[in-house]
């Protein structure tokens, strides 16, 4: 009767670690589809806004009013600066609730609202 030899595995772990690395290439693989799709969704994107006659927005478009974070525009936007320097939009400047410079506080008077062109 041949003994009962205990199973004994040539490389323990080696199993685990294969598991291991293949849960890792499906990470990889995951992560480049969902990259590849937000540079795809990115483009479509983009070329719908343009297709709409929308620019993509950007960082730097342009001075915009530091209260409504809105561009200026030649209406209710117009860019105003106050004696103080600092500027914002005439609708913000004529709305505030006190006749502070929203940057620096400093007071003024509709009078000191400088339109700009
Ligand atoms: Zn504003
Ligand atoms: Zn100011």
């Amino acid at each position: 009767m041949p003994a009962i030899l205990p199973y004994v595995d040539p490389d323990p772990g080696s199993q685990a670690k294969k598991a291991v690395e293949d849960a890792e290439k499906h990470v990889e693989w995951a992560k480049k589809d969902r990259e590849s799709m937000e540079a795809t969704l990115k483009i479509a994107f983009g070329s719908a806004l343009r297709q709409m006659g929308v620019s993509e927005p950007k960082e730097d478009e342009g001075p915009a009013c530091n209260v409504c974070l809105e561009g200026y525009n030649k209406e209710d936007r117009h860019e105003c600066t106050l004696h103080c320097g600092h500027r914002s939009c005439h609708k913000c400047l004529t709305g505030l609730p006190e006749k502070l410079c929203p940057i620096c506080r400093k007071e003024f008077t509709n009078e000191q609202i400088i339109k700009l062109f």
